[in-house]
């Protein structure tokens, strides 16, 4: 429930007329408000804690407002600052109907092209505030452990470097999507290993290029599993490694089967698919950017498995808004690749002699 008792009363002791002239109030500000970025201002108000940015305890009091957004005054740093501080909101011109289409359409795994559309703003844009957003959202419940049962299993995808510059790019670009099984895992496709423990928690990690090392699982798995929990994953010598030296106990269900027991991978084989169709969806995605669209799948997951479908949009906007991004929009573009890509050129061209 949004609106308060008090309002409620209200609107049930007005008669007739009142309640007409009422709802033609009501559905004038309903369109203004939808399309003025104001509103993501006032939701601001009411939504977020405000404190100086040096200090949770230093004294504050309200300064008036600068373009729409209050300010506030320190008294110990004697200096003043706006609601939108460090939020996504700073610089964001995107109206409050704009913000909420946006989350909608990344929820619904829409490619740039349509999202831009829907929203009308360029597809650069419509990039740059989703990977803010994206890389955002890592600090999300980032701080439990997996426990107990734990599946682990590793996905493959192509080597995509979409969005680097023409100097950086090592060799001549392909079709995107292009899945090259046929050698089996090479160094032209990423690794990301997906862990999932009975309590539905996840991690998606990606952890460089060609076949998982017990070196890369451990980048990936390190001090993010309890002890003493079981882990289990296919028949990959690496995981063996890993779980001795964290004493963890390992159920290795080899290639063909399965299950063994009641030990089954299905669960992190659903978030596999879950990966491809949202690389499917969004129609190829740069390998840099590949860690930012899985913390997305992640963070999908939690909400989808926490809040009620209908509430999922206005969860998500309130959630985006104070949010604190560590990626300023310039940062995006200097993105690191997920492997190094002078050990991938060196491999490429004794590969293929180029
Ligand atoms: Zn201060």
């Amino acid at each position: 429930m949004f609106m308060d008792e008090k309002t409620i009363n209200t609107i049930n002791k007005m008669l007739p007329p009142e309640l007409e002239e009422a709802k033609k109030l009501i559905d004038s500000l309903t369109k203004l408000k939808s399309n003025n970025r104001l509103t993501n201002l006032e939701y601001l108000e009411v939504k977020k804690d405000v404190f100086c940015s040096n200090d949770k305890t230093h004294h504050i009091k309200k300064n008036g407002h600068k373009n729409g957004a209050q300010r506030y005054w320190c008294y110990d740093c004697k200096k003043s600052f706006t609601i939108t501080n460090n939020t996504i909101l700073k610089y964001s011109k995107l109206t409050y109907h704009q913000l909420k289409t946006l989350l909608k359409c990344m929820y619904d795994y829409k490619p740039l092209n349509e999202t831009a559309l829907e929203i009308g703003i360029s597809k650069t844009a419509v990039f740059e505030i989703e990977i803010r957003i994206f890389d955002a959202l890592k600090n999300i419940n980032s701080n439990h452990k997996l426990k107990g049962v734990i599946q682990v299993d590793e996905k493959y995808i192509s080597t995509s470097f979409k969005g680097l510059s023409e100097e950086k790019m090592p060799r001549i670009s392909r079709h995107n999507g292009e899945d090259n099984r046929i050698s089996g895992i090479s160094n032209d496709q990423v690794c990301i290993i997906v862990a999932i423990d009975e309590y539905d928690e996840l991690l998606i990690k990606v952890v460089g290029n060609g076949p998982a090392s017990s070196l890369m699982i451990d980048q990936a798995l390190k001090n993010k599993i309890e002890s003493n929990s079981t882990l289990v994953t296919d028949s990959k010598n690496s995981y063996i490694d890993f779980c001795n030296k964290n004493n963890l106990k390992l159920i290795q269900i080899p290639a063909g089967k399965h299950k063994i027991g009641n030990y089954t991978i299905n669960d992190v084989n659903e978030i596999m698919t879950e990966i491809s169709n949202y690389i499917f969806e969004k129609r190829g995605l740069s390998s840099r950017h590949l860690q930012h669209h899985m913390n997305f799948i992640r963070y999908r997951k939690i909400i989808k498995y926490t809040i009620e479908y209908l509430e999922i949009n206005e969860a998500m906007y309130v959630e985006t808004i104070l949010i604190i991004p560590n990626l300023k929009t310039k940062d995006v573009y200097s993105t690191e690749m997920p492997f190094d890509i002078d050990e991938y050129k060196k491999w490429y061209s004794d590969k293929y002699g180029k």
